[in-house]
């Protein structure tokens, strides 16, 4: 394997002190799947202190950022390298709700390897020759894809309730497979997942859409239980049958979305809106006099729930309005017979810099209804007479008008209420009519609902 030549750099620093560093973590897991190394993690036996009285003194010198002393981590830059070197621990700093979170600094790499959570991710590279430390059989658990827990799978976990969930996210990321053992003790530490920090939930599942096969992670949650504890509205979605063109219940049907959406390599929200889109059926589902299950205004309780799921989760709002937003609109039933008006009102009302996101879920959706790829053509008749309308009319919102407010006040309407419901009607007779966008025809306009307006 080779190793970076700033990582043997690095060594020889360490060695002038007579101290020890490895290469830990994901960099060695990706490295041993033929994979370029990502963030590098380093291990030593040296304290916070010495670390950061090293590069200090080093030529050139490295920077050193204090980010976790009190867990014997630091950050340092070092020739355009950034990496986190932490001192050799037995103890994980992750709160399992049971106990305080405590350090205790381990006299060895072995010590250090064996608080790690999975065998893939508890090898280490002695630097600078990349000799490599495997007391758990690791390499062999890449070789053959596994994820399997150092020690014991039930112990692990109740150490840390993230554990079973990132186990998942592995196995969405990497393409592995849990171990039995490994998959079997999910089910009895659910209570300490339970305990995890929304934010810590939320960056695996992040993780997880992320991955190039988010339902892997997702199928598994449901097996375990996890999907249950964290997305308990999704989990509802199982057996909820759809008639007509669907051929997969809600739950199938929304991984499938969200598959595609993760294949198709569109963005974070669109992913995340793929998955949420159809959590209002459950709730909104009635039967017809024909015998026909529907599922009026689903979209306005998805949009509903999805907010309360992404809140309390954590996420940040602007994120969270996307989102939201993509759900709301993604009912659009597009027709030949849609008059220029109703394209414009179109465009309005998803705006402009959603339009695509919108198509992508809609595509994701229409994939997902009978996993049969949309044809080239999909939405081509819509996108087209968008195009066409971005192209004829700019004046897609108030301030795109011909006129401002302050040109009403200067014709001698006052501001403040009237003022509005005049900007309103004068953008919407423009959107009817965008030749109607000139400043003329609106101050006419302008001046004839002034009057009916303060007569009545
Ligand atoms: P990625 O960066 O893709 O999430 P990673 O394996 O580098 O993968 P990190 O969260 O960066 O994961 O953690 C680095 C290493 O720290 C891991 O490889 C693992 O050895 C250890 N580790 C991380 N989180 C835990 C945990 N919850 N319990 C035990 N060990 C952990
Ligand atoms: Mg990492």
């Amino acid at each position: 394997m080779t190793l970076h030549p700033i990582l043997k750099e690095i060594a020889s620093l360490f060695k002038t002190k007579n101290r020890q560093v490895y290469l830990v973590g994901g960099a060695v897991r990706d490295m041993f799947r033929g994979k370029k190394a990502q963030d590098w993690d380093l291990a030593t036996d040296a304290s916070p202190e010495e670390v950061t009285a090293l590069f200090r003194d080093s030529r050139p010198r490295g920077k050193v950022i204090p980010t976790g002393i009190k867990h014997g981590t630091v950050t340092v830059h070092y020739r355009d390298h950034s990496m986190e070197i932490t001192t050799f621990r037995t103890e994980a700093d992750y709160t399992d709700g049971r106990r305080p979170d405590a350090v205790h600094f381990a006299a060895n790499i072995e010590d250090d390897l064996s608080r790690r959570d999975f065998t893939m991710n508890a090898i280490a590279l002695r630097l600078p020759n990349g000799e490599a430390v495997d007391p758990f059989g690791g390499a062999a658990d890449i070789k053959a894809g596994i994820i399997r827990c150092v020690g014991n799978a039930a112990e692990r976990f109740a150490e840390d309730g993230l554990r079973p969930l990132r186990a998942l996210r592995f196995a969405a990321q990497l393409g592995f497979e849990p171990e039995q053992a490994t998959l079997d003790a999910i089910p009895g530490a659910l209570d300490i997942c339970a305990k995890v920090s929304a934010e810590r939930v939320r960056d695996e599942i992040d993780k997880i859409i992320s991955s190039p096969l988010p339902s892997k992670a997702l199928l598994l949650m449901e097996k375990t239980g996890l999907l249950k504890l964290f997305l308990p509205e999704l989990a509802a979605c199982r057996g909820i049958d759809q008639k007509g063109f669907h051929c997969f219940d809600v739950l199938d049907h929304s991984l499938l979305a969200c598959d595609y959406a993760a294949r198709e390599h569109y963005p974070h929200e669109v992913r995340l809106a793929a998955l949420l889109h159809d959590i209002g059926k459950n709730p909104t589902r009635a039967m017809d006099e024909s015998g026909i299950w529907t599922f009026y205004q689903h979209e306005a309780e998805s949009e509903r729930m999805t907010h309360a799921i992404l809140n309390r989760l954590r996420y940040p709002n602007a994120l969270i309005d996307t989102v939201c937003h993509l759900i709301r609109e993604h009912m659009f039933h597009f027709t030949e017979e849609w008059g220029d008006a109703a394209v414009r009102r179109f465009i309005v009302r998803v705006g402009e810099p959603h339009l695509e996101n919108l198509y992508q879920l809609r595509r994701a959706d229409a994939y997902a209804t009978a996993k049969k790829e949309p044809s080239p053509g999909f939405l081509l008749p819509l996108t087209q007479r968008v195009e066409q309308a971005l192209a004829q009319s700019r004046a897609l919102s108030l301030k795109d008008l011909a006129v401002s407010g302050k040109d009403l006040i200067e014709a001698g309407i006052k501001p403040g209420k009237v003022m509005g419901i005049i900007l309103n009607e004068l953008f919407e007779t423009v959107l009817d009519d965008p030749a109607e966008n000139t400043r003329e025809r609106l101050l006419f306009i302008a001046a004839r609902l002034n009057q009916q307006l303060t007569v009545q």
